[in-house]
């Protein structure tokens, strides 16, 4: 075997044990019948946690399975699908795309060529063409090997709007969301045990990132809290029993950026002066504050810039 060929084996050698390792600590929560969750770490994707940073899961009907978010890589994906076959022989009829994010996604690699149709906002093909090399190459970066074989699906079936999933005896209500934390939110709420998946519509502990609107989010968080879930599942943190209550946090830190983004403006302070001054109070309440907070101005004193 040449020197390549010997690369190459190692690489695979790497991947197979990476994707072991990760079915290996891979751990499933289950709030309500049916519904099974697996946390991701509350931290950025590093070789330590292999890229498992996001929430994901799946809901068992009694015809199929819909998978809601693929994880941060293949292995992840395969983890899952291994999690799946434990508890179900039946198919998996939908894979639901929360956002474009790539912990969510990456691991769509491992539902491909199956009955499996994939879900996302109507807005989701676009994104995913504008930023897919660019998330390809962040990801191989950060994990070198490990990222091997990760890919995120183009969705075939597009939702804007409302729309209904059976998966047997079971429905699942999709709703595509004006922009917020992205461009591409979606939420999935079962009716049965009116769980509410909310994507990163909603970060608990973690610090959320803006990636979208900032207004347009607090609307989401007001027309969220008004469903009144009986079980709510963020994008990254722990679960929750009341929306009012797990909200509260990331209400409050939108408020203050979008107040104080807002004042800065209309003293004339430039973006550098807010970006050194806005906020930084919410720093002990927020896990990785330093990592996203001053993007997060930015983006919100970028977006007040522009209204009236
Ligand atoms: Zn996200």
């Amino acid at each position: 075997m040449n020197r390549s060929g010997i690369g190459l084996l190692l690489a695979a050698i790497a991947a197979t044990l990476s994707t072991e390792a990760t079915a290996a600590r891979f751990s499933l929560e289950s709030p309500a019948e049916g519904i099974y969750l697996h946390r991701g770490a509350q931290a950025d994707a590093s070789p330590a946690n292999g890229g498992d940073i996001a929430n994901i899961g799946f809901i068992i009907g009694s015809r199929c399975v819909a998978v809601i978010d693929s994880g941060g890589t293949a292995a992840i994906g395969s983890a899952l699908l291994a999690a799946i076959r434990k508890l179900t022989d039946k198919p998996v009829c939908y894979l639901i795309h929360t956002h474009v994010h790539p912990d969510h996604g990456f691991g769509d690699v491992a539902f491909a060529g199956s009955e499996t149709v994939f879900v996302a906002h109507a807005e989701f093909p676009a994104a995913l063409a504008a930023r897919r090399d660019h998330y390809r190459a962040a990801l191989r970066q950060t994990l070198g090997d490990a990222a091997s074989g990760s890919e995120i699906a183009v969705p075939t079936r597009l939702i804007s709007g409302e729309q209904m999933l059976d998966i047997g005896d079971r429905t699942l209500v999709l709703r595509a969301w004006p922009t917020a934390h992205s461009n591409t939110d979606l939420t999935v709420f079962d009716l049965r045990t009116q769980t509410l998946w909310t994507g990163d519509l909603l970060f608990v502990d973690r610090i959320p990132v803006v990636d979208g609107k900032a207004l347009g989010w607090m609307m989401a968080i007001d027309a969220l809290i008004a469903m009144k879930p009986a079980h709510l599942i963020p994008g990254h943190g722990p679960l929750s029993r009341s929306a009012e209550v797990a909200f509260t946090a990331q209400r409050n830190y939108l408020h203050k950026l979008i107040t104080e983004c807002r004042s800065a403006l209309g003293n004339g302070i430039t973006l550098s002066g807010a970006v050194e001054t806005i906020g930084f109070d919410e720093n002990k309440h927020w896990l990785l504050f330093d990592e996203y907070h001053r993007r997060n101005v930015t983006a919100v004193y970028t977006e007040l810039e522009w209204e009236e």
